[in-house]
């Protein structure tokens, strides 16, 4: 097709959601065109050993299940390409979208799968022990941790998540807060207090984490008694926030205050009618790998009714 074909449908994004969209798509006839985006592949490129994605009972490296879903995708028709999507027009049909090299592309309907990015500290340490004992998930990574002391940072909802889940795998939790106050809901610091074996550390800062090629333990700051102290731990769990990777589309769709694209309860209908949004750039509180398939899915299969209705398909 050139580039003034009015694709049937467009996907933006290369991870869980858009490569299971794209599966879904191509079956149902849609000839979709789907784009990789910066990161191909998404968040799991970044993971190792995956072990709680259904279908693999051996466990999978992260890389490995993503080149099988783009292969999947390939294989039933999915057209790919290596382009990052950076703006649009939502304005009228057909849809438009722009790569970053500005060549324009025309939609009838538009699957937005861009994922959400961790937030990171920032501290060279941190990104040289990434996947060495430095993760952004307890779900995904918790469990290598089993019988063994961890950290987590941060004040939210998400740290309080990931404290209260990695307490029931390990024996000490130690929660770093940068303040002297959590953000996170009533409920769920209670919830952190009540557990015996989480320790929360008030006004502490993260000056480094320690290990050469395993992490050994962490060097925090006490704000308040301005003195620096370390911490032995075998796991350093960042949860500071995510960013949704939902840039290029806010000036058209609904989002939250966070910058997470609002769909319609029970779908994958954006505000804009034959857009629909899918895993993580919509979805803030389960970040599965197979919760975002789940939900591309789902997306797929609205793109297809909506086309259909509208007598595009
Ligand atoms: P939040 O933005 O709510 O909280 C981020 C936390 O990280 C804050 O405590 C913040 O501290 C701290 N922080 C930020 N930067 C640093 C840093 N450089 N060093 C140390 N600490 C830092 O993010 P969450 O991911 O927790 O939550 C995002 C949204 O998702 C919220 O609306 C939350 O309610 C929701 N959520 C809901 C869940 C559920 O319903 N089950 C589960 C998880 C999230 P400070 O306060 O000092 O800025």
């Amino acid at each position: 097709m050139t580039s003034a074909t009015i694709y049937p449908c467009i996907i933006i994004g290369s991870g869980p959601a858009g490569y299971t969209a794209a599966i879904y798509a191509a079956r149902a006839g849609l000839r979709p065109l789907l784009f990789q985006g910066i990161e191909p592949g998404g968040q799991l490129m970044t993971t190792t050993d995956v072990e709680n994605y259904p279908g693999y009972p051996d466990g999978i490296q992260g890389p490995q299940m993503m080149d099988d879903f783009r292969r999947q995708a390939e294989r039933m028709g999915t057209e790919l390409r290596t382009g990052h999507i950076s703006r649009c027009d939502f304005s009228g049909k057909p849809l438009r979208l722009w790569t970053l090299e500005d060549e324009e592309f025309l939609a009838h309907s538009v699957i937005i799968a861009t994922g959400a990015s961790a937030k990171w500290l920032g501290l060279d340490s941190e990104k040289r022990l990434n996947g060495s004992g430095v993760s952004a998930c307890a779900v995904c990574d918790g469990f290598f941790f089993r019988g063994k002391e961890v950290a987590v940072v941060g004040g939210g909802d998400t740290a309080c998540e990931e404290a209260l889940y990695l307490s029931k795998l390990c024996p000490q939790v130690h929660l770093l807060v940068r303040s002297d106050r959590m953000r996170a809901s009533q409920v769920m610091q209670e919830r952190v207090r009540k557990a015996e074996n989480i320790r929360i550390y008030w006004n502490t800062e993260t000056v480094e984490v320690l290990g050469t090629h395993q992490v050994t333990g962490v060097r925090v700051r006490d704000k308040a008694a301005d003195r620096e102290y370390d911490i032995s731990v075998s796991g350093f769990f960042v949860a500071i926030g995510h960013t949704p990777n939902s840039e290029p589309f806010r000036q058209w769709l609904e989002t939250d205050e966070q910058g997470y694209i609002k769909t319609k309860p029970g779908s994958t209908h954006t505000s804009v009618p034959g857009v629909f949004a899918a895993g993580d750039v919509q979805d803030k509180v389960y970040r599965q790998a197979v919760t975002a398939a789940g939900s591309g899915c789902m997306a797929a299969l609205d793109a297809e009714r909506y086309l259909s209705a509208n007598g595009l398909h």
